[in-house]
C-alpha cells in the first residue's frame, strides 16, 4: 500500500509467541502510525499494550552504534577480523568445542539458520544454544517423545471453536493478551464454553474462567495422570484411537492409575469437589484445548508434565481434531523458527536429528560443509557451566542478556569473566552482559530487520524493515556470514539477502527427504525476492499436500514416530527440586509483568510501559504480611542459598499463604538490587534441559 506522502508496511510485533501483525505508516523516513493488521489470522487487528506502544520504544538513544573491539571504537573490518582470527586460534588449538554460540527467539528465522549453519556445519561443533531454552525446551522435548517430532498440533481458531480451554500454568491474559482477547470474545459469543485456571496463583487470567485451581507449585504431572485415572474409571476413553494411534498405553495407565481423586486432590492440595469439577468438564467436553505455558515447562520435571498432558489427550481422543489438543504457547516471537532451522544444541536442522546417520549426511550433504557436528552441544545453563570451567573459551552471544534471564546471576556473571572471550552482537550499547564483552558488535533491531519469524501456531510471517539502521549496525545474519567468510568458509555464506536464506532453509526442508519429516516446506522453494518480499502468513508445512499451509498437523492420526503411532509415556511426577524448609519456609515462583519484556532492554524505554508497575515488587499474601509486619510497600528483603534481592511489598490473597511472586524483569539498570535470578539455582529439567523457574524456596523480612 503505497502514496506518494506515506507508504504502509505490514510485519510483525517483536515480543510474544502470539506473532501478530502490524501496519505501520512510514511519512518521511519516520513510523509515524501503529495498528494491528486486520487481515493478519494472529490478531485479525488486535494488539496489547506492549504491540501498540512499540513505536515508543524505537528510538535510538542507546544504540551500539559502531564495532567496539577491547573497549575501542573500530572498523568493522577489524572487529569481524579479530572475532574470527580468535575462534580460529581457540578452535586449532583446543578442539571445535571450545567454542560456542548464545542465541535468543528475538533472532530471525535467517539469523538462525545461518548461526547454526556455521557453528554445526563448518566449525564443527554443536555447541549452539540460546535463550528459547529457557522458554519452551520442556514442550520440544514432550512432543517429540510423544509424536516423534517437535510439532505444535493446534491452531488459534481452536481456541474459538471448542468446548473447554485448560489455561495451564498459563497468565494469557498478561503473557500472550490478545490469545486471551479472542478466548473472551468466545466466551462471549458462546457462553457455553468452559475456561479453568489452574494455577497456584489466582492471575489475571483467572477472572474469564469458570473457576480457578490453586494447585500446590510443581504438582501438575499428579494432577493430569489424575486425570488419565478418572477417565479410565469413567468410560472416558477413546479406545479405537488408542488401539489404531498409540503405543505404550496400558504401561501408562498403569502408572497413572494409583492417583486417585483422594491421593490427588492431597498431593495437588486442592479440594476433591474442584478435582471432580475439572475431570467432569474433561470428560464430558466433545472438544478440548490444554492451553500451556511456562508454568508447566520452566521446571525440572517439565517435559514430564508436557506428557501427563499429552497422554489425557492420546487417551480420549482429543487431538488431531478441531478445537482439541494439548497446545504450548511460546514464550518469543521466534522460538518456533529458530526450533525450524536446528537452533538448539541438541537438533539438527530441518528437524532432523544430529544423532541420525542418515540425517547428517543428509544435511551435509546439502550444505556442501567441510564437516558436521555429531553430537549434542551444551544447553544454556551446561554451557555456563562450562564456561565457568574453561573448557568453552570463547563465547558469541547474540541479542539476549543471560546475565539477567538465565538462572544463578553470580554464577554466569563468573563464567563471563573468566571465559577468554566474549563476543556479544547486541541492538543497545550497555546491558548486564555487555558488561562482560571484549568486543561489541551493533546489530539491527525489530523496525530495521528483515526475515520471518515462526508464531505460536506454525504460522511463518514476515519481520520487513521499516526504518534505515543507525551507525554502522548490520543484520545479524549478515554479520555471522561476514565472520564466517573471515574465517575461510567462503562457500556457504554467499548470501545477497534474507530471501536467500529462507529459500535454503525452505529447499533442506525438501532435500531428498521422501516427505520422511514432518516439516515440508517445499511448496515455498524457489520463491522470487517479489514473493518473498509479498509472502503471506502460513502454517507450516507448506508442500503439495497442503499447499496453503495445514492447521491440523495430525489430524490423519500419522505420527512420526517409527511405527506412525503416538507414545504414551509413563510418567512418575516430582516435586521441585529444591523444597522449603525453616530457614526459607516460602515457596516463590517468577513470572512476567503485563507490560513489560525479558530483560526490559527495549520496553524500558518506553515511559508509558512502565505505568503499570512502577517498582520491583514482591507479591505476598496478606496472612504472611501480618506475620512478617510487612505493611504495603515496605521493603523486603528475599534470600536464599543462591543469592538476596530486595523488592517492595504488595499484598494480595492472589498468591496463598506462604507463597510468593517477583517478576523477570528487572535489570541492573532499573533496579540493581531486584534481579530475580539471583534466587534461582542453576537447576534443569534432565531431559530437556529448561530451568526450574516456578519454585525456589525463599527466606523473607522485613528490610
Ligand atoms: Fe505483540 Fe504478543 Fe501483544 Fe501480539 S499479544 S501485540 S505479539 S506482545
Amino acid at each position: 500500500k503505497q502514496s506518494s506522502e506515506s507508504k504502509c508496511i505490514q510485519t510483525s510485533c517483536p515480543y510474544c509467541g502470539v506473532g501478530c501483525g502490524v501496519d505501520i505508516t512510514i511519512q518521511q523516513g519516520e513510523a509515524v502510525k501503529l495498528s494491528g493488521t486486520p487481515e493478519h489470522p494472529a490478531n485479525f487487528g488486535r494488539l496489547c499494550v506492549k504491540g501498540t506502544n512499540l513505536l515508543a520504544t524505537n528510538h535510538h538513544q542507546g544504540r551500539l552504534l559502531h564495532p567496539v573491539v577491547h573497549g575501542e571504537q573500530t572498523s568493522w573490518e577489524k572487529a569481524i577480523e579479530t572475532v574470527a582470527a580468535r575462534f580460529k586460534q581457540i578452535i586449532k588449538q583446543h578442539g571445535p568445542d571450545a567454542v560456542a554460540f548464545y542465541g535468543s527467539g528475538q533472532l530471525l528465522t535467517e539469523d538462525y539458520y545461518v548461526a547454526n549453519k556455521l557453528m554445526k556445519g563448518y566449525i564443527g561443533s554443536a555447541n549452539i544454544d540460546t535463550n528459547s531454552r529457557l522458554c519452551m525446551s520442556s514442550a520440544v522435548s514432550g512432543y517429540k517423545r510423544a509424536f516423534g517430532e517437535d510439532l505444535v498440533p493446534c491452531s488459534y481458531q481452536d481456541l474459538e471453536n471448542t468446548d473447554l480451554i485448560l489455561l495451564t500454568g498459563s497468565n494469557a491474559a498478561w503473557t500472550h493478551p490478545v490469545l486471551f482477547q479472542r478466548m473472551e470474545k468466545a466466551k462471549a459469543v458462546n457462553p457455553k464454553l468452559q475456561i479453568i485456571a489452574i494455577d497456584p496463583r489466582r492471575t489475571a487470567s483467572a477472572e474469564l474462567a469458570d473457576f480457578h485451581l490453586p494447585i500446590k507449585p510443581g504438582t501438575d504431572a499428579a494432577l493430569f495422570n489424575g486425570l488419565l485415572s478418572f477417565l479410565a474409571d469413567n468410560n472416558g476413553l477413546d479406545q479405537a484411537y488408542i488401539d489404531s494411534y498409540t503405543n505404550n498405553f496400558s504401561a501408562c495407565l498403569e502408572q497413572a492409575k494409583q492417583w486417585t481423586i483422594t491421593q490427588t486432590a492431597s498431593y495437588c492440595d486442592i479440594s476433591k469437589d474442584l478435582l471432580t469439577r475439572l475431570y467432569q468438564a474433561f470428560l464430558t467436553s466433545k472438544r478440548v484445548i490444554n492451553f500451556f505455558s511456562q508454568g508447566i515447562n520452566q521446571s525440572s520435571s517439565g517435559a514430564d508434565k508436557c506428557n501427563a498432558i499429552i497422554n489425557c489427550h492420546l487417551a480420549s481422543g482429543k487431538i488431531g481434531k478441531a478445537g482439541s489438543g494439548p497446545f504450548s504457547i511460546t514464550g518469543q516471537p521466534n522460538a518456533m523458527g529458530g526450533r525450524e532451522v536446528g537452533g538448539l544444541s541438541n537438533l539438527l536442522a530441518a528437524h532432523m536429528e544430529l544423532d541420525n546417520p542418515k540425517h547428517r549426511e543428509l544435511v551435509q550433504g546439502f550444505w556442501q560443509s567441510p564437516t558436521l557436528a555429531s553430537s549434542p552441544g551444551y544447553k544454556a545453563t551446561d554451557l555456563f557451566d562450562k564456561i565457568n570451567e574453561g573448557k568453552v573459551k570463547a563465547v558469541w552471544i547474540m541479542a539476549t542478556n543471560p546475565a539477567v534471564s538465565l538462572p544463578d546471576r553470580t554464577k554466569v556473571e563468573q563464567a563471563l569473566s573468566r571465559c577468554d572471550f566474549v563476543v556479544v552482537s547486541d541492538c543497545v550499547a550497555s546491558n548486564d552482559t555487555l558488561a562482560f564483552a571484549d568486543i561489541k558488535l551493533p546489530a539491527t533491531t525489530w523496525s530495521e530487520k528483515n526475515g520471518t519469524v515462526t508464531n505460536s501456531e506454525r504460522r511463518i510471517s514476515r519481520q520487513r524493515s521499516l526504518l534505515t539502521a543507525p551507525g554502522e549496525a548490520l543484520d545479524d545474519w549478515k554479520i555471522i556470514s561476514r565472520v564466517a567468510k573471515a574465517m575461510g568458509f567462503d562457500l556457504g555464506f554467499n548470501y545477497r539477502g534474507p530471501g536467500d536464506i529462507f529459500d535454503e532453509h525452505a529447499r533442506l526442508t525438501a532435500f531428498n527427504n521422501n516427505g520422511e519429516r514432518a516439516l515440508d516446506l517445499s511448496g515455498l522453494t524457489g520463491l522470487t525476492s517479489a514473493e518473498y518480499d509479498r509472502l503471506k502468513p502460513v502454517q507450516w508445512p507448506v508442500n503439495a499436500k497442503y499447499p496453503q499451509g495445514c492447521p491440523q498437523v495430525l489430524a490423519d492420526g500419522n505420527f512420526f514416530t517409527d511405527n506412525a503411532r503416538a507414545n504414551f509415556i509413563e510418567i512418575i511426577p516430582a516435586p521441585p527440586k529444591l523444597a522449603c524448609c525453616t530457614d526459607h519456609p516460602f515457596s516463590l515462583t517468577s513470572g512476567r509483568l503485563r507490560d513489560q519484556w525479558h530483560t526490559m532492554t527495549r520496553t524500558g524505554k518506553a515511559n508509558i510501559l512502565a505505568e503499570h508497575t512502577k517498582a520491583p515488587e514482591i507479591t505476598l499474601n496478606p496472612e504472611d504480611a501480618r506475620s512478617l509486619d510487612v505493611a504495603e510497600g515496605d521493603m523486603i528483603r528475599v534470600s536464599n542459598k543462591t543469592g538476596v534481592i530486595y523488592l517492595q511489598a504488595k499484598l494480595s490473597d492472589s498468591v496463598a499463604a506462604k507463597q510468593v511472586f517477583v517478576p523477570i524483569h528487572w535489570n541492573r539498570e532499573f533496579a540493581s538490587s531486584a534481579v530475580a535470578n539471583q534466587l534461582f539455582a542453576a537447576i534443569v529439567d534432565p531431559i530437556s534441559g529448561q530451568p526450574e523457574f516456578k519454585q525456589t524456596p525463599v527466606q523473607l523480612e522485613k528490610a
